[in-house]
């Protein structure tokens, strides 16, 4: 599948950045046009893979390149006020090329918070390729502002696109690890994740011809029921044949039912275990498995078990299934992507923090003013202001 990435934001940026190196380094051709869009000028010049001029600076007459705090009702007027410059990249890209348009940003700071959203909707207005989020939520122990806006974000993201696909930073976060290294290992997991899946559909130079292979198309109508999605992921190491005359017989010497096994335990594995968004899998809508690794290690069979299986957990009818073919790795990997879920009670607890939150700063801005004003007036309240 052929994407236009945008990722707004620093986090956006970031995560956009590590996909382009990924698809160079998998040769895996998802990523058609990547564009990066800020309102910090630093953080546009920290980016490495995103070219030069597909990096966007908004916002300059307000915030002078100095970004928006944490405040994403700035981010989301000034992606409306300059939404023409972020357009002028965007026209550069072929979008006849592209399957789909996927818009990244974390949802509890400012720029991308509120921005990203804004985008999503006026690149639905403009386009009939799909628009697809990916939202990331803070985690917990960032505080209560970013879980407020992240839950504003969330709630109008989801209005904006056609799937908002989710990755929850507190589902993936180690103790003891600093916020920099921390994220760089999150975002290869991000990356890894979402890379697999919409590698999936694309041929890579050189590639055997996949068995029952996943098309973009699968992948668009998996994502078509709307509302909100997580990935899951498994992998395993296998040994492979290493070329030569052995591996010409290497896949008659493959104990088939082993490669099965593997798939469908895979295939579990990836659903059962920690998902981008943790939720409950029944609540599932539409869901997709991809299964990624050498040929000789994937079969028709194991594939059909698995979806058989996804389809018993989630109750639902609507599991699709493919394998993509990748060479030169020695690892089965097996994604899953479970769409329209409804049962999430993370979203829940984010919710219930937020409005406390703004509840208290309500409170708190209502007590200083009324201290402020204490303060400016006299006792007896006999001076007046000069005008
Ligand atoms: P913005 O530049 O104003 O859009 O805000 P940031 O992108 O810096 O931060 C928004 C949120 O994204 C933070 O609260 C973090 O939860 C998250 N975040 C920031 N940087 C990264 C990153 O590199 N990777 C991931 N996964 N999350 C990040």
């Amino acid at each position: 599948m052929k994407l236009a990435m945008i990722g707004f934001g620093q986090a956006g940026g970031k995560i956009v950045d590590k996909f382009v190196e990924y698809d160079r380094e998998t040769g895996s051709n998802v990523v058609r046009s990547a564009i990066a869009v800020n309102t910090a000028k630093a953080d546009l010049a920290g980016l490495e893979h995103v070219p030069e001029r597909n990096r966007v600076l908004i916002g300059q007459a307000r915030v002078k390149g100095h970004g928006v705090g944490a405040d994403n009702e700035l981010g989301a007027e000034i992606a409306e006020e300059d939404i023409d410059e972020i357009q002028g990249a965007i026209d550069h890209v072929p979008v006849h090329e592209v399957d789909a348009f996927l818009v990244v940003a974390g949802m509890g700071g400012g720029t991308g918070s509120g921005g990203a959203p804004v985008l999503a909707g006026h690149l639905k207005r403009i386009y009939t390729e799909p628009v697809y989020g990916l939202g990331v939520l803070p985690a917990e122990d960032e505080g209560g502002i970013y879980t407020l806006n992240a839950a504003r974000s969330f709630k109008t993201f989801v209005d904006e696109v056609d799937n908002l696909l989710v990755f929850d930073n507190d589902a993936w976060r180690e103790t003891g690890e600093s916020v920099r290294g921390g994220y760089d290992r999150i975002n290869e997991e991000i990356v890894r994740r979402f890379g697999i899946l919409f590698s999936a559909g694309e041929v890579q130079e050189g590639q055997e011809v996949a068995e029952s292979v996943v098309d973009s198309s699968e992948i668009i109508n998996t994502l078509s029921c709307g509302g909100v999605s997580t990935v899951g992921y498994a992998t395993e190491e296998v040994e492979t044949a290493g070329g030569g005359l052995l591996g010409r017989f290497s896949e008659t010497d493959l104990d088939a039912t082993e490669t099965t096994n593997r798939i469908t335990s895979l295939v579990r594995k990836a659903a059962l275990g920690r998902l981008t968004l943790p939720c409950e899998v029944r609540s599932t809508d539409r869901s997709l498995v991809v299964m990624s690794g050498p040929n000789d290690h994937l079969n028709r069979k194991g594939i059909e078990r698995g979806r058989k299986w996804l389809e018993n957990e989630t109750a639902s009818m609507e599991v699709r299934g493919g394998d993509y073919p990748m060479s030169g790795t020695d690892r089965v990997a097996a994604v899953t992507l479970l769409s329209g879920v409804t049962d999430v009670p993370r979203i829940k607890d984010l919710q219930s923090v937020a409005v406390e939150t703004k509840d208290n700063l309500e409170d708190i801005e209502e007590e200083s003013e009324e201290n402020l004003e204490s303060l400016v007036r006299d006792e007896s309240d006999e001076l007046e202001a000069l005008f």
